[in-house]
């Protein structure tokens, strides 16, 4: 029954982590801060169909903020003017959520209702290899995932 799926799914982010349910960063569409908000870079936006964009700077697990798709439309953004990213993110400095990959799933959804955004970059230490430990990106962890896990009939 699919009451029975739902009632599973809560009891379940007692268990599971954002590590179970992210969007690998591989996976993620991204913008480089250097981009130039010109037709093609916004045509791309427009068909990812995202909402909510990381931005990374040099390398893809750097990811420097956040762009915010409906903040080009409020700040009238015009291809021809080819604005720089930058600008954009620099104006609404939209902050960043950062949240361990062990992070269990119900106080996921406890961050996600108390915080101003839906999305948190997932982050691990690494302390494989031989060098210090340090932090590494995973991936994306949104409120969509998380309610999914809930909702999911098996
Ligand atoms: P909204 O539904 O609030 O408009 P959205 O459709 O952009 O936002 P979500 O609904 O939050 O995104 O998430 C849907 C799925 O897409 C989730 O699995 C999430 O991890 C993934 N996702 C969100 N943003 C990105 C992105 N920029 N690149 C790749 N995957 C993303
Ligand atoms: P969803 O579409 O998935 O329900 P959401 O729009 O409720 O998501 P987010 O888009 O993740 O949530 O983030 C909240 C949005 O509201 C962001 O665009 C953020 O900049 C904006 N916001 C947050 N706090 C305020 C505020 N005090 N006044 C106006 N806008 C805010």
């Amino acid at each position: 029954k699919e009451e029975l799926n739902i009632i599973q799914g809560a009891l379940e982010l007692r268990t599971k982590t954002v590590e179970d349910v992210l969007t690998p960063l591989t996976d993620c569409f991204m913008l480089t801060s250097e981009a130039v908000l010109d037709f093609n870079t916004m045509s791309e936006i427009m068909q990812s169909g995202y909402t909510r964009i990381p931005v990374f700077e040099n390398l893809r697990s750097n990811i420097v903020d956040i762009l915010f798709v409906k903040d080009l439309d409020l700040a009238f953004v015009d291809p021809d003017d080819c604005t720089h990213l930058k600008t954009i993110t620099q104006f609404y400095k939209h902050p960043m959520h950062c949240v361990f990959n062990d992070t269990k799933l119900d106080a996921m959804l406890e961050e996600f209702k108390k915080g101003k955004s839906h999305l948190a970059i997932v982050q691990r230490v690494n302390n494989e290899g031989e060098g210090d430990p340090f932090y590494e990106v995973m991936g994306i962890v949104t409120l969509e995932d998380v309610i999914e896990e809930i909702i999911k009939s098996e």
